[in-house]
């Protein structure tokens, strides 16, 4: 009864056309992208504008009923799924705010935007979004700074919240705060985009931001390199980060996530042989500094049309001019001077580049063909890295035997991203989550390297936040959100 007139109440605000019932349309709001995560909820309100959004959390909190948001619903840690029944407050409509300030170098983004959508606009004014990741055409610019997107140009540009310059958010109230000027020199207090970036819905909810647009690459090599040990993989991407400073991402696989992406995708063997561990690497011009050249690929890129040859018989055709070097040229350089390297496949070409990427960015797809896996994403120190990667597996199959272990990330800031399918149910699931958050906490590392918290993480936030820390976050919730009614299930453990 009370549920119906807070609905009621919701669609004399905002209509009735936001405010959707229909189980069938309600189905794709319920569940999270990794079908881990489900729950149920009475409505799923989509507001228009900002003006909406203030209208529903006002009523809400009035009402005190618990609402989720939700962007574009490709979090990995059930932050944006209704598991208690919360109402889910959908901001896939704030799609009306895109605008390049070409001059400044910044962009003011509704938080509904989808992020291939901000990046398109930012090519189209000669200009680049730092931030990019595999689920760009279905994630949210409101829900990267929500959850603090990280990447795969973390090394290069910084996390989400490192682009920011503004926000516009509804805080717990219907209050809403903005302050979307974008002035790169502000000092006039509390910096709130630090503080929303990351608090996944939990202090407000994000309607707009002004982030900084960077230099677009005019050009860029790509190379996948086999190494005999994680180790060496590690030594080489640490070498790499601190002597080319035009480094702009450095991933790592280990053989069975190759094999298996491989298989799943149907793609050739990148290649000729197995090694235990890859680098994929990417150097990237965005200053003009390198000469212009289309450099061809070595090491047998597939699709790339060109000669397949090993690293060692290096012969890079590019067409730099005297005295500069083309990318592809650095990249064949930087790779040649490497220890370890016992293969690679080098390109230089828009196609070539994309077909290695593949590689690394198909892994979250693949392996998902067995299953809904146990996903953690996390960081360790880079001295403990490879220890970590070789005691993983063996804790997994400690408590389920017919588990399989998959490991990769982000090298270079060295998170690791855990993913175990073939579990034996949820028991299991906890207690592998159990062991390998321990031992990531037990080497000085951090249990969400980019994820966030969400639902799935919520209990082992002590591991690495003491009582005193997570006492503060809850005084600046309640702060921010005195009825508490945004996302209560997510981030924060259940109070003592
Ligand atoms: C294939 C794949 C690859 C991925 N790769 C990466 C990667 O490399 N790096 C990475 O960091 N993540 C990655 N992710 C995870 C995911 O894409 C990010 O977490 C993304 O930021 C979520 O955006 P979203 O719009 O889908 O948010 P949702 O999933 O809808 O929500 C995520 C969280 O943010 C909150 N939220 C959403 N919108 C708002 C808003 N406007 N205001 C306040 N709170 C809000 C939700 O309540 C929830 O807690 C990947 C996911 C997939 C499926």
């Amino acid at each position: 009864m009370a549920r119906d007139h807070v609905l009621e109440t919701l669609r004399d605000a905002i209509g009735d056309t936001p405010v959707l019932t229909d189980p069938d349309i309600m189905a794709g709001y319920v569940g999270d992208w990794t079908g881990r995560f489900v729950g149920r909820t009475a409505a799923v309100v989509r507001p228009a504008n900002t003006a909406g959004v203030a209208a529903v959390v006002e009523i809400c909190a009035r009402h005190e009923t618990p609402l989720v948001p939700q962007g574009g619903n490709t979090g990995l840690v059930g932050g944006g799924v209704p598991t208690r029944g919360e109402i889910v407050l959908s901001l896939r409509g704030l799609t009306d705010t895109l605008s390049v300030d070409a001059a400044a170098a910044q962009a003011t983004v509704g938080a509904g935007v989808l992020v291939s959508a901000l990046h398109a606009a930012a090519s189209a004014a000669g200009l680049a979004y730092g931030v990019d990741l595999a689920s760009r055409d279905s994630a949210t610019v409101g829900g990267t700074v929500a959850t603090n997107a990280g990447g795969l140009r973390v090394l290069q540009h910084g996390d989400t919240r490192a682009q920011l310059l503004g926000v516009e958010a509804v805080v717990g109230d219907g209050s809403i705060i903005s302050h979307l000027a974008g002035l790169p020199r502000d000092n006039t207090g509390y910096h709130l985009p630090s503080l929303l970036a990351g608090s996944e819905g939990t202090l407000g909810v994000v309607t707009a931001v002004r982030v900084r647009l960077v230099p677009a690459t005019r050009a860029r090599a790509v190379g996948l390199l086999g190494f005999a040990s994680v180790e060496q993989a590690v030594t080489a991407a640490s070498l790499l980060r601190n002597g080319l400073p035009a480094l702009a991402a450095a991933e790592f696989m280990l053989s069975p996530g190759l094999d298996l992406v491989i298989r799943a995708c149907h793609l050739s063997r990148p290649l000729r042989g197995r090694h235990a561990a890859y680098l994929l690497i990417e150097i990237a011009d965005k200053t003009g500094a390198y000469a212009v050249g289309s450099g061809t690929a070595v090491g047998g890129i597939p699709g790339s049309g060109t000669a397949s040859r090993n690293i060692a018989g290096r012969g890079i055709t590019g067409t730099g001019s005297a005295g500069r070097a083309t990318v592809l040229e650095t990249l064949a350089d930087a790779v040649a001077g490497l220890p370890g390297v016992q293969d690679a496949s080098l390109a230089g070409d828009a196609r070539g580049c994309r077909a290695l990427w593949a590689y690394r960015e198909r892994h979250t797809e693949s392996i998902s063909t067995f299953g809904t896996p146990v996903k953690m994403d996390v960081t360790l120190p880079l001295a403990v890295l490879p220890s970590f990667v070789e005691t993983v597996p063996a804790t997994v199959t400690g408590i389920a035997p017919e588990a399989r272990t998959w490991l990769f990330g982000h090298v270079a800031e060295g998170n690791v991203h855990v993913n175990v399918t073939g579990t034996g149910g949820e028991a299991e699931d906890r207690r592998i989550e159990d062991a390998v958050f321990g031992l990531v906490a037990d080497n000085g590392g951090s249990i969400s390297t980019e994820h966030g918290i969400g639902t799935a993480k919520r209990r082992w936030l002590p591991l690495n936040r003491s009582p005193s820390e997570i006492a503060a976050f809850r005084r600046i919730k309640q702060a921010l959100d005195p009825a508490g009614i945004l996302n209560p299930n997510v981030l924060l453990p259940d109070a003592p």
